[in-house]
């Protein structure tokens, strides 16, 4: 089978909870993590009688959504049940939009390999959450504190191609919305999910193969990888002659693989119909432009001016945008440092790597940081030091140059010194020295560790080098015979 032969068209729905601290309907909490059934009452449990009331917050984060992403924002929209039947859905129908969403005609633009891509936004609509069932040793328990959490659904239109691009679109749709102030994005919480549809078709062909749904998977990671899966899946089928059945499945981490949740028969139906209990959402132009006002810059227009006020690397300064704290962190750093490149680099190659669990909130002040490149930049230590005192600093705060002074860190860039300390090296071993003689120029490596050795890292690596060469070039082995 040849993969050449084949084309894949994917469309992605992302949720994202909005950032609000009540949730759509009704007063209760949204905060994460409360014991389960503690944040609801009889709104967001569905019990008879209770009436929803509208959270204009609600209606205002997603609309921000829509403008940050190019959407025409609808002046006049409205809410439908819809209507299944699940045990996480009291009620036994979700509110959520049908015809008349609040925004339409989006588009968010991502950077691929082969260049910059426009991906199509057919639509955002606002929705309720529902609650959250747990199985655990063979029963199925029910928390509804998720339940009536404020969601929208992001859809776009069928424009990606491969599971990187899916993934970098839902990178740069996740740092837009993070940037807005829109959702915390945590898709580690639940608080970012998507379901991605995937078919296949043989290229040339203008008809849209049968396509597969994946539901609710919850990082880039997976979903790169459960899309490349499921797109050899269906040309596995197809080059065998067989069909692509009409699936719902779900990506099994573990085994790396889709896996079936239900085979379905046709498009479902909700039986949508006009929420009875709550009025038609008005936005008047004003209230609009006044949203629009509050935009912030947006990840892109960000990272291009990091690049311009700070020269840092392209990469680097997209690395930063892709969250906003960070991004704000890193600027905090740089305003006040002449290393912003230097701080960059330990921001996002040592810092990041050291406080995985929570990175956009650093142990480390941004003045400190920001003290730490100056001393590597002035040349005052040298990388390695530089390492092991931002290792030091995630630990506990500490005066950068009163310790540096204390504890003679400071870099040797001493000739005479250094110049001793190399020949004691080459003394010390001389089957490095007759190696590197021998033409094995990789053996500098052993002798360049042992001057780092005897000097306690704080060897001006450069210096080092170049003594070594100098020195190793003057160098007589004694010959044994
Ligand atoms: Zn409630």
């Amino acid at each position: 089978m040849k993969m050449n032969d084949f084309e894949a068209v994917i469309g992605l729905e992302v949720h994202a909870e909005l950032k609000t601290a009540s949730k759509i309907f009704c007063s209760c909490s949204t905060a994460f993590g409360a014991s389960p059934n503690t944040q609801c009452c009889p709104i967001c449990m569905g019990l008879p009688g209770a009436l929803p009331c509208l959270n204009r917050r609600a209606v205002e984060l997603a609309a921000m959504a829509g403008l940050a992403l190019d959407c025409t924002v609808s002046p006049l929209c409205r809410t439908d049940r819809k209507q299944y039947f699940y045990p996480d859905l009291p009620k036994a129908y979700q509110i959520s939009q049908a015809e008349l969403p609040l925004c339409r005609n989006g588009f968010l633009t991502i950077k691929t390999l082969a260049g910059e891509r426009r991906i199509g936004i057919s639509r955002i609509h606002i929705e309720e959450d529902a609650g959250k069932l747990i199985h655990s040793e063979g029963s199925t328990l029910i928390d509804y504190n998720r339940s009536g959490i404020p969601l929208i659904e992001i859809v776009s239109e069928p424009d990606l191609h491969t599971g990187r691009e899916a993934a970098d679109y839902l990178r740069a749709l996740r740092a837009v919305l993070v940037s807005c102030g829109v959702t915390d994005g945590k898709m580690q919480e639940g608080s970012l999910r998507c379901d991605v549809n995937v078919s296949v078709r043989r290229v040339g062909e203008k008809k849209l193969g049968v396509r597969t749904e994946i539901k609710n998977i919850n990082s880039f990671v997976f979903v790169e990888k459960a899309i490349e899966y499921e797109i050899q899946r269906h040309a596995a089928l197809l080059a065998d002659g067989k069909e692509v059945p009409f699936e719902t499945r779900r990506y099994d981490e573990a085994s790396g693989k889709t896996v079936l949740m239900r085979v379905k028969e046709r498009a479902e139906d909700y039986r949508f119909m006009k929420e009875p209990d709550l009025p038609p959402i008005y936005l008047r132009e004003e209230e609009i432009e006044a949203l629009r006002a509050m935009l912030p810059e947006l990840p892109d227009a960000r990272a291009e001016r990091l690049v311009r006020e700070y020269a840092i690397a392209e990469d680097d300064a997209r690395i930063l945008c892709s969250d906003r704290a960070l991004a704000d962190y890193f600027e905090a750093v740089a305003d006040n440092c002449r290393y912003p490149r230097l701080a960059a680099n330990l921001l996002l190659t040592d810092l990041l790597r050291r406080c995985q669990t929570d990175p956009f909130h650093s142990p480390v002040s941004a003045q400190r940081l920001s003290s730490l490149a100056a001393l590597l930049g002035e040349g005052t230590v040298n990388s390695t030091t530089a390492k092991k005192l931002l290792q030091r600093l995630c630990e506990g705060d500490f005066d950068l140059s009163a310790t540096v002074e204390c504890e003679s860190l400071g870099q040797i860039r001493d000739e005479a010194i250094l110049k001793k300390t190399v020949l004691e090296t080459l003394e010390e071993l001389p089957r490095a020295v007759s190696d590197y003689k021998n033409g094995k120029t990789a053996a500098i490596k052993s002798l360049q560790g042992r001057v780092m050795a005897r000097t306690q890292g704080r060897a001006d690596p450069v210096m080092t080098e170049r003594l070594l060469k100098t020195l190793l070039a003057e160098y007589e082995v004694e010959q044994h015979v």
